[in-house]
């Protein structure tokens, strides 16, 4: 544990829910656990007891990756732990794939609809169908043109264009929107939608007040800081104060509450983690700006600045995107500025 993680309270000690089994967090709200092929080796997802047009069942919330190993566990949870009932619906908290993959099959299998953002639904059909951002021509050039420039690596982002696909090979074909503030009834509770913008285009939190509970997806995680990256669709984005203006307004969400996050264990410290991770990146731009006061730097530069430890091809790309996303808040805000070199690599240095 490190020592920002002892700022935290963890209800539930260091018990997890066995795979194709489910642990009870409050009354008609169980913890499911299944395993993902990354160095984040795991996903938490959340059944929650419902009564829909009079019709007693359960509610999903996040679906992991498409693949046997997943649809497997599954299959236990529904012979194991819906006393009988069918899946009614399928919420998803954002267009990932560890949280959106299997979302197509769920949907099927139980004759269902998904509920998610309209910006997630879209960017989930056209990533499935697409390797904007993760792969292909278009990110090798965004990542060339930010530092990442050795041939080798090049060519094997260039021939990586599969990878959404690989996890999400279909998206439901129908989808039920879920707006900011929206507040869906479920199993006799109120459960408010809270929008998170920086990670995903449109993330849904859901809080429910009368259960204390916060379904945080991947907005506060306890243990990692979530992911905020730009990539090539998007090269001039500024998710980084959109992130961290979301953490702010969830600050509503009162400070006792059991936050539910996809990765890590259930904690209760919500304000305490957001102020943590504002402390973060707060730290990472000063450390960006003293960077680029002594040199120009590159995203790739950036990286060994950011990130003191080696990185293998799929972690390097996320941590160039992770720290694009550092300098273009910088220089949106005035405080860098950006020129590109002879050899087509952008560059930032202090304003
Ligand atoms: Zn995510």
């Amino acid at each position: 544990m490190n020592p920002l993680e002892h700022e935290l309270n963890y209800p539930l000690g260091d018990a997890l829910p066995a795979l194709g089994n489910t642990l009870e967090i409050a009354p008609g709200v169980r913890w499911v656990r299944m395993g993902l092929p990354f160095a984040l080796d795991h996903i938490n997802l959340w059944l929650l007891r419902d009564e829909v047009d009079g019709q007693a069942g359960w509610t999903i919330v996040d679906c992991g990756i498409t693949s046997d190993a997943t649809r497997d566990a599954w299959e236990q949870v529904f012979a194991n732990e819906l006393a009988g009932l069918p899946v009614l619906r399928v919420i998803v908290t954002h267009m990932h794939p560890d949280h959106i993959g299997l979302a197509h099959w769920l949907t099927e299998r139980w004759n269902c609809r998904m509920w998610i953002s309209a910006t997630d639904y879209n960017a989930a059909r056209l990533a499935s169908s697409a390797t904007t951002g993760f792969g292909g021509a278009s990110a090798a050039a965004f990542m060339a043109s930010h530092g990442l420039t050795d041939p080798a690596s090049i060519e094997k982002i260039k021939a990586r264009t599969n990878y959404y696909a690989s996890m999400v090979p279909k998206v439901p074909a129908s989808f039920r929107r879920l707006l900011n503030a929206d507040v869906i009834r479920i199993g006799g509770h109120d459960w408010t939608c809270h929008v998170g913008y920086g990670h995903a285009p449109e993330h849904m939190s859901l809080h429910c007040a009368s259960l204390g509970l916060l379904i945080s997806g991947d907005m506060v995680l306890p243990r990692i800081s979530t992911n905020v990256m730009v990539i090539d669709l998007e090269p001039e984005a500024n998710p980084l104060p959109l992130y961290l203006d979301s953490l702010t307004r969830l600050r509503v969400v009162p400070e006792d509450t059991l936050v539910l996050p996809s990765h890590g264990k259930p904690f209760r410290g919500l304000h305490q983690r957001i102020a943590q991770l504002h402390a973060h990146h707060d730290e990472r731009y000063a450390e960006v700006m003293d960077a680029c006061a002594e040199a120009p730097q590159s995203g790739a530069d950036i990286l060994r600045v950011m990130f003191r430890r080696p990185l293998d091809l799929h972690q390097t790309t996320f941590a160039i995107g992770e720290s694009i996303a550092h300098l273009n808040a910088l220089w949106l805000a005035g405080r860098l500025r950006r020129e590109t070199g002879a050899d087509g690599v952008i560059r930032f240095s202090v304003a």
